[in-house]
């Protein structure tokens, strides 16, 4: 029986020197002084996430910050502590490293993640005006060389077209790309897709299954929302491998959770790990502070017992 699995994406700060991707929640949002040190979590509730994960059997699909968020000493003090609890590589998915960045990461990182998030050339100048794609490509032609591996992430809904497969496609080769993560639109309040009609479940399948069929081994990620989790076992049956994209701690064995469990044996897979039976988990080498942390996550998600 195939097996599937829920990957967490683990978020480190809300400060992004970009901030003008058209469809992210912070572009809808003026702030007069962001600082890329207070706009961010603590250290100790990042690590207490991590433990959760391990504990339930979540993957990290990687360790996601905006541009700029962290510097160089400050991100690799993190990715330690967090490789030391996961127990493996990461991914990292914090924008455009240079080479000497990618240098200092490596022992601790699997490979590194580009936002493509839209293929469509033109459409895709106007979403995402602040990182174009060249930079990506630059950034993995490092990775090659570093022999590090390579994630990209699309984000469907965003007025592409199934006809501009190929161009993904054409992509994926070039770049030698070993993961992708696929997720529908969230309309954000604010943004021009504010009241965007969420795209049709089908479509959304389409481009997995296409994705799939020209890809056997590539790993593909899957994200939908809550209004839409019945589509999970559909995405799962064109090819998916995981799901993501699921606030897993907030609404851990709530009925969405309990949903993704279904939907994952409806699509006839063995789902590892858990998203409805809260883990035991040793603090008693724990600082306090995490420790407190940790707690409090875990009262959150026993409250949710039914
Ligand atoms: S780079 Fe990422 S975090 Fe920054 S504005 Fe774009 S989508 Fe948002």
């Amino acid at each position: 029986m195939q097996s599937t699995h829920f990957e967490r994406a683990i978020f480190i700060s809300w400060y992004c020197s970009k901030r003008d991707c058209a469809f992210c929640y912070l572009s809808s949002k003026k702030c007069i002084a962001p600082d890329p040190a207070k706009d961010r979590r603590t250290k100790e509730s990042i690590l207490a996430e991590a433990i959760i994960c391990k504990a339930c059997g979540w993957e990290i699909e990687f360790i996601s910050g905006g541009c700029d968020s962290y510097n160089n000493d400050e991100l690799l003090s993190l990715l330690k502590c967090i490789k030391r609890i996961y127990g493996k590589k990461l991914w990292l998915n914090v924008g455009i490293l240079n080479e000497k960045q990618l240098k200092l990461f490596r022992p601790y990182i699997e490979g590194v993640c580009g936002t493509v998030e839209c293929i469509t050339p033109k459409l895709r100048d106007r979403l995402c005006p602040s990182k174009p794609l060249n930079e990506i490509e630059d950034m993995f032609k490092l990775c090659d060389k570093l022999k590090l591996k390579k994630a990209i992430t699309i984000i469907l809904g965003l007025g592409e077209t199934l006809n501009d497969f190929k161009l993904l496609k054409k992509f994926i080769k070039k770049n030698h790309i070993s993961q992708i993560t696929f997720y529908r639109l969230k309309p954000q309040k604010g943004t021009i897709f504010e009241n965007k009609k969420p795209m049709e479940t089908d479509y959304y399948v389409k481009w997995v299954e296409k994705t799939r069929n020209a890809f056997p081994k590539l790993k593909i990620v899957v994200g939908s929302w809550l209004t839409h989790l019945s589509e999970i076992h559909l995405l799962l049956n064109a090819g998916a491998d995981a799901i993501t994209k699921f606030p897993s701690i907030k609404l851990f064995n709530t009925k969405y959770a309990k949903k993704i469990e279904e939907e994952a044996k409806k699509a006839n897979r063995k789902f590892i790990g858990t998203l409805t039976k809260l883990p035991k988990i040793k603090t008693n080498k724990l600082n306090k502070k995490t420790k407190l942390i940790l707690t409090n996550y875990l009262k959150r998600m026993s409250s949710k017992l039914q």
